[in-house]
């Protein structure tokens, strides 16, 4: 087996799961984030970057307030993350402090990463702390998301955080040793992966379902993460946080946990970002002939390759391209609204005047603010 892509990795992105941290709900796990923080300094001994993605707010809320499960309602989780965020924030400062390292905190939501303003400053802070070696402890700000802005789960912030700071590497420590062919609680005949190429489509079939109640992703968010954090050049590694001085070895080349490593060139910075828009206002469903011409061969999307334009969005929006059979292929910035779209699809370049009385550009979507995903 090869081994660990880590091992060659100078900055890293350390995701941590809810139910690690919180120790299954129970409260924050004190011994075991000093034992990552020992880790972590080490790292940094050896001239590693680390950011630290870490969940467990909403968890730690839930057992602060000392409710016995889990609130439905929106207004209540974003409460409990409130609280929660506090506790795990002092836990990590006093574990680090240990060490003399400082950590920050950063909540990030969807919509801090779409603007391509706040997705600069954010890249610039980060790299700021990291310049003067302080640990950047980033969460979803939950008490301001909502459905339409949030990313959702930890697992895809982490490689979003990945992309945005062109990492090596994502670690995503979790409950599981990695992923298995089936679901071992099920089937005997499970075999576990060590290593595979993140993006493959087969991964996706055999990560299923999610796995534990206390966070938000399964395996699936997390095999999709590794294929987000792949488009700018990120390996992931998928491991239990319970092995003994995991981060440690990684580093130091053993081979533990999943392996998914990147084949693919990095996107440009630029297209990175289009890429990573999770949310997007409207979506544009293509004919065949448009979508083979943007996927296969670099072409800017034309008003007459669109059959359908859903959503609402203004000119200058990032929006989402689907082929006829729904498959979410691309992301790119609309130069018409939602309403001229709907007006000028199907329609001929050279009609476009005639129909709205001006013409801003001859394309929907110009091929240089394209990314495929
Ligand atoms: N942001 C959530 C929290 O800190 C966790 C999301 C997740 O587990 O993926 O509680």
């Amino acid at each position: 087996m090869n081994p660990s892509v880590i091992a060659e990795a100078r900055r890293l992105v350390v995701k941590v799961g809810s139910s690690l941290v919180t120790n299954e709900g129970r409260g924050l796990d004190h011994a075991r984030l000093a034992l990552w923080a020992a880790q972590i300094a080490a790292l940094m001994e050896m001239g590693r970057e680390v950011v630290l993605v870490s969940s467990g707010a909403i968890a730690e809320g839930i057992q602060r307030l000392g409710w016995k499960k889990r609130p439905k309602v929106i207004n209540e989780l974003q409460a409990a993350a409130a609280v929660g965020q506090m506790g795990l924030i002092e836990a990590y400062e006093r574990s680090f402090r240990a060490h003399h390292l400082h950590t920050a905190q950063i909540l990030l939501t969807h919509a801090d990463l779409a603007d391509r303003e706040r997705y600069l400053n954010a890249r610039s802070t980060l790299r700021t702390l990291l310049e003067l070696k302080v640990i950047p402890i980033i969460n979803e700000n939950d008490t301001v998301t909502t459905e339409e802005i949030k990313v959702g789960d930890n697992d895809t912030l982490g490689a979003l955080v990945a992309n945005l700071i062109e990492a090596d590497a994502l670690i995503i420590l979790t409950d599981q040793p990695g992923l298995y062919t089936a679901d071992p609680r099920k089937h005997a005949d499970a075999e576990f992966v060590h290593e595979a190429v993140a993006g493959e489509p087969a991964l996706e079939e055999m990560a299923g379902g999610a796995g534990s109640n206390v966070g938000t992703g399964g395996m699936i968010t997390k095999i999709l993460a590794a294929k987000r954090a792949a488009r700018s050049g990120a390996h992931t590694v998928i491991v239990s946080g319970r092995e003994p001085d995991v981060l440690a070895r990684l580093a130091r080349g053993e081979a533990l946990g999943t392996q998914l490593v990147t084949r693919q060139a990095p996107l440009a910075a630029r297209r990175q970002w289009l890429a990573d828009h999770v949310q997007v206002e409207g979506k544009l469903v293509l004919d065949a002939g448009a979508a083979k011409a943007l996927r296969k061969q670099g072409k800017s999307l034309l008003p007459i390759g669109v059959v359908e334009v859903r959503g609402e969005f203004h000119r200058g929006a990032v929006v989402a391209c689907l082929d006829e059979s729904g498959r979410d292929f691309a992301r790119g910035l609309a130069n018409y609204s939602a309403d001229e779209a709907r007006r000028i699809a199907r329609k001929t370049t050279t009609e476009i005047e005639a129909i709205l009385g001006y013409v801003d550009e001859p394309e929907l979507i110009h091929r240089d603010n394209l990314a495929l995903l």
